[in-house]
């Protein structure tokens, strides 16, 4: 993994950067940008121009290969891959989608640890439904408590949803555990996955975890932003209704179009596809195929413990998952200054990692502050933007004045 920096353009164009925001947003190797610069310039047609033509071959070639190279990285099947623009529109829309399975009463169970995307359009429909949202306990280790499932799900639990990666903990979900437990109470229950964060970090088995859907960003896995994947298990995708309309394969008078139950990706995708960003997105893949998910993780984690080793050593500090298992996150602060302070301090001098609540509005319920800083690792890391990073904190706590505006 050593010699992967080289592969990311940035590092050359910002010589000086450090980037440990990969939770945020992970930089692209030049194979994605190069990929997305090929479409521009070698074959920027409409996928919906159906011709001989080899520049539609290509375009329309890609955009399968796409699907094929998704649905083998999670293990579900090519049909039920859809392209949306991001995990919060994917969730977003399956939620609306979902909506009407909803009854007054039934329950939606959602934890803690979720980001807001994975929260709001649950909220949203449950309101609107007068569904209860429900949220599920957390053990020792900050990942769903398997053995009290029991109490929380029940007939009336319609939806889980849960993060299988914690963006502000790294902390890992057992998806394939819980979602089994989950199916033992009530074989009827949905069960959501937000992969968003997990991806690069843990292998994914939608068909043998018996998830039924499954949101992810391109941009979280090395690929372009603007591109999303929305994964929906074959069977209850059949059953979603159409919520979009307008341009792609539905083109008829709608009186001829409502009723036809057209394949899922048709029912998901409107309109003219984003087309450079699916050529990136298959790159991204190709160049996460390129390590086994085990050495990135591996990789990851051995710089984090690194960074523990040397955080722990500052005055003041409180690591809140130093001792959890943790994919590839440290979340700190520390005492006496505000988490924005620091990062403004550290951003001019070109280290970028978080402040904030992490886009996790239950935060303060995890770790008993409502705003923290986030160290998050890429496969580009290396030691030196550890020893930088480290430097300068403890520099802030040697002279804090530095932090002043001026
Ligand atoms: N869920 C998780 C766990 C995330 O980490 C993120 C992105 N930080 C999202 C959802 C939302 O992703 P996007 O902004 O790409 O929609």
């Amino acid at each position: 993994m050593d010699d992967l920096r080289k592969e990311f353009p940035i590092f050359k164009k910002q010589k000086q950067l450090i980037y440990l925001d990969s939770a945020a947003t992970s930089l692209k190797p030049k194979t994605v940008i190069q990929a997305i610069n090929d479409y521009n310039q070698k074959y920027s047609i409409n996928s919906h121009s159906e011709s001989s033509s080899p520049l539609f071959k290509k375009v329309w070639t890609t955009i399968q290969e796409t699907r094929e190279i998704i649905a083998q990285k999670i293990k579900g099947k090519v049909e039920e891959i859809s392209f949306l623009p991001s995990t919060t529109h994917a969730l977003n829309i399956l939620a609306l989608s979902l909506k009407n399975h909803l009854q007054k009463g039934d329950r939606i169970c959602l934890t803690y640890l979720e980001h807001s995307s994975n929260l709001h359009p649950w909220q949203a429909i449950a309101k609107e439904k007068k569904a209860i949202v429900d949220f599920l306990p957390l053990n020792k280790e900050f990942t769903i408590d398997i053995s009290k499932l029991d109490k929380y799900i029940d007939k009336k639990t319609k939806i889980v949803s849960f993060v299988h990666v914690s963006n502000s903990l790294g902390v890992i979900n057992p998806a394939a555990e819980i979602t089994k437990k989950i199916k033992e109470i009530n074989p009827e229950c949905l069960v959501i996955l937000d992969a968003c964060q997990s991806v690069i970090h843990v292998p994914i088995n939608v068909a043998e975890w018996n998830i039924d859907a499954l949101a992810l960003s391109g941009h979280k896995v090395y690929g372009p932003t603007g591109i999303g994947v929305l994964w929906i298990k074959k069977e209850l995708g059949e059953k979603l209704p159409h919520l979009l309309w307008g341009g792609g394969k539905k083109i008829g008078p709608m009186e001829e179009i409502a009723d036809q139950n057209l394949p899922l990706s048709q029912k998901m995708e409107v309109g003219t596809l984003p087309l450079a960003e699916i050529f990136g997105l298959k790159a991204a893949f190709e160049f996460l195929n390129n390590f086994a998910t085990k050495e990135i993780y591996k990789y990851e984690n051995d710089l984090r413990n690194y960074t523990l080793q040397k955080l722990k050593k500052i005055k003041n500090i409180t690591i809140y998952n130093q001792k959890l298992v943790s994919a590839n996150i440290i979340t700190f602060n520390l005492a006496s200054y505000h988490a924005h302070d620091i990062v403004d301090y550290l951003g001019k001098n070109n280290i970028l990692i978080r402040a904030g609540n992490l886009c996790c509005p239950y935060l303060n319920k995890l770790i008993g502050a409502n705003s923290a800083l986030r160290i998050s690792f890429g496969a580009y890391n290396n030691y030196n933007d550890i020893n930088e990073l480290v430097s300068h904190l403890q520099k802030i706590i040697q002279s804090p004045q530095v932090l002043l505006p001026f």
